[in-house]
C-alpha cells in the first residue's frame, strides 16, 4: 500500500479538548465518558445525545461485526426497520400509556402520531403478520437489526450509560410452540455468552426484571460497575444471580448461601415473550388445520452501553484502554521527528506499512513529524492503541528503559521498537 493511502493522524478528525464540564459533587463521575469526550471519540450534540466520532465509530463497528458473526451462527437474519412506529400499535399492545413519558413523539403532516422506537416488537409483529402465513420451513424465524433507539430519559448522564439515543441490537424470534421457543431462547443465550466471552470482560447473567416488555422468562447480562445503576444479588458460592427488583430472598435458592448486592450496568436483556404480542398483532401459523399464534422471544444488546462500560472497566484515570479486538487501530506507527538525528529511520516506514497490510493489521501513521517521538508516544498511549511501533535509534534505547515491562520487541539493528501498551 502506498504511504499516501495509509490512515494518517494529521488528517484524523479527533477533536480533543482539555476542558470537561464540571461534574456536580453529588453525582458519580465516569472517567470513561469524560475521557471519551476529552480525547475525541464521542461528542455530545444534544442533552443525552452523542455523535460517534471516527475513532469511536471504528470501535462500535468492530463490536457490530462480532455481534453479526454470532447472530449468523444461530441462523438469525439481519434487517433494518424504520425508526418510527405508529403510536396506535403501542396502544394495541397496551404499552403506550405506561411508557408515554419516556417516548419521543412525532406527528406527520396529516396529524398521524408516531413514536421514535425504543424497541420494535410492534413493528416486527406487524411486518411478519402481513406477509401471509409462514411456511414451517422458515421457523424458527430469527430477525434482528442494529440501529439507533430512543428513550426520553429525565436525567441523561454518564455518556452512553444513560443516554437518550443509543445503539441497540434487537433480535426477535418466532416459534411454533413454547418448547421450540425455549430451545431458541437457550441458543440465543449461548450466542450472548460467546459474545461476552470474546469481549473478555467479566460479566454476570442474572434472572431478569421483565419490566414493561413482559413475558414469562427473562435474563439480564450485567457488567459489575460502580457507575452502573442496577443492583444485582449474587450468590457468594455458585453462579446464581438475580436482579434486586425481582429478588425475594436473602439466600441463594440453589445452594442456600448468602446473596450479596452488587452495583452493575445492564448491557443485555433476553425475554421469552410467549404470545403477549403475537395474539393482539395477529402473528399466526397454520398447524394441523388450526390457526395458532406464534411464540415469540426478544433479545436486546446495548452496543453503545457495552462500548461505554468496557471503556470504563479497562481504562485508567488518564488513559483509554480497549480489548485488543476493539481498539480503534491495532497499531500506531511513529516515525522519527523531522530533522532529528534519527530521521534516517524514515526509510523503514513504507516497509512497515506494507508488512502490516499483508498481515491484515489495521494501522494508523502518526505523521506529525514536527512533534517529538515522546509527545506522539504519549498521545498513542492515551488514545489506547494497543501496539505502538517507534522508529529511531535513540528512542529504542529510551523506550527500553521507560517501558520495559510492556515491551514486546526492540530491534536496535533496524532502529525499531514495537511496544505493547498495557494498563
Ligand atoms: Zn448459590
Amino acid at each position: 500500500m502506498p504511504i499516501s493511502e495509509v490512515n494518517k493522524l494529521s488528517r484524523l478528525f479527533q477533536p480533543t479538548t482539555g476542558r470537561i464540564g464540571p461534574t456536580k459533587k453529588t453525582e458519580i463521575s465516569s472517567k470513561s465518558s469524560e475521557n471519551l469526550i476529552k480525547y475525541g471519540f464521542i461528542k455530545q450534540v444534544n442533552s443525552g445525545m452523542y455523535a460517534f466520532l471516527p475513532l469511536g465509530l471504528r470501535i462500535l463497528n468492530k463490536l457490530t461485526k462480532l455481534v453479526d458473526n454470532e447472530m449468523e451462527k444461530i441462523g438469525a437474519q439481519k434487517l433494518l426497520l424504520p425508526a418510527l412506529t405508529a403510536q396506535h400499535l403501542w396502544e394495541k399492545t397496551k404499552r403506550y400509556e405506561d411508557n408515554a413519558p419516556e417516548l419521543f413523539k412525532v406527528r406527520d403532516r396529516t396529524n398521524k402520531q408516531y413514536i421514535l422506537s425504543p424497541t420494535h416488537e410492534e413493528t416486527i409483529c406487524t411486518l411478519v403478520s402481513t406477509v401471509g402465513l409462514l411456511s414451517s420451513k422458515v421457523l424458527p424465524l430469527k430477525l434482528y437489526q442494529i440501529s439507533s433507539k430512543w428513550r426520553d430519559e429525565m436525567k441523561p448522564k454518564l455518556g452512553f450509560l444513560r443516554s437518550r439515543e443509543f445503539i441497540m441490537k434487537d433480535l426477535y424470534t418466532f416459534d411454533i410452540d413454547i418448547n421450540n421457543a425455549q430451545e431458541t431462547y437457550a441458543s440465543v443465550c449461548k450466542a450472548y455468552d460467546n459474545i461476552f466471552k470474546k469481549i473478555g470482560i467479566t460479566y454476570t447473567k442474572a434472572i431478569g426484571n421483565p419490566g414493561s416488555i413482559g413475558g414469562t422468562m427473562s435474563h439480564e447480562y450485567h457488567y459489575p460497575s460502580d457507575i452502573g445503576e442496577d443492583i444485582i444479588c449474587i450468590c457468594s458460592s455458585c453462579q446464581y444471580a438475580i436482579n434486586k427488583a425481582v429478588c425475594k430472598e436473602s439466600h441463594c435458592p440453589e445452594c442456600k448461601n448468602e446473596l450479596h448486592e452488587k452495583n452493575s450496568a445492564e448491557v443485555g436483556h433476553t425475554f421469552l415473550l410467549d404470545t403477549k404480542y403475537t395474539i393482539p398483532l395477529n402473528v399466526v401459523h397454520r398447524f394441523n388445520d388450526k390457526t395458532v399464534p406464534l411464540v415469540m422471544g426478544c433479545f436486546g444488546l446495548g452496543l453503545s452501553r457495552i462500548f461505554a462500560v468496557m471503556t470504563e472497566s479497562l481504562s485508567t484515570k488518564e488513559e483509554l484502554r480497549w480489548p485488543k479486538l476493539f481498539a480503534p487501530y491495532s497499531v500506531c506507527i511513529i516515525p522519527p521527528k523531522a530533522g532529528s538525528k534519527e530521521s534516517e529511520g524514515s526509510q523503514y516506514v513504507d516497509g512497515i506499512i506494507d508488512t502490516l497490510n499483508e498481515l491484515n493489521i489495521d494501522a494508523i501513521l502518526d505523521d506529525r513529524t514536527n512533534l517529538t517521538i515522546g509527545n506522539r508516544f504519549m498521545h498513542a498511549r492515551i488514545t489506547g492503541f494497543p501496539y505502538i511501533i517507534v522508529i529511531g535509534r535513540s528512542i529504542v534505547h529510551n523506550v527500553q528503559l521507560q517501558y520495559r515491562p510492556s515491551l514486546a520487541l526492540v530491534s536496535s539493528a533496524t532502529k525499531l521498537a514495537v511496544c505493547q501498551v498495557l494498563p
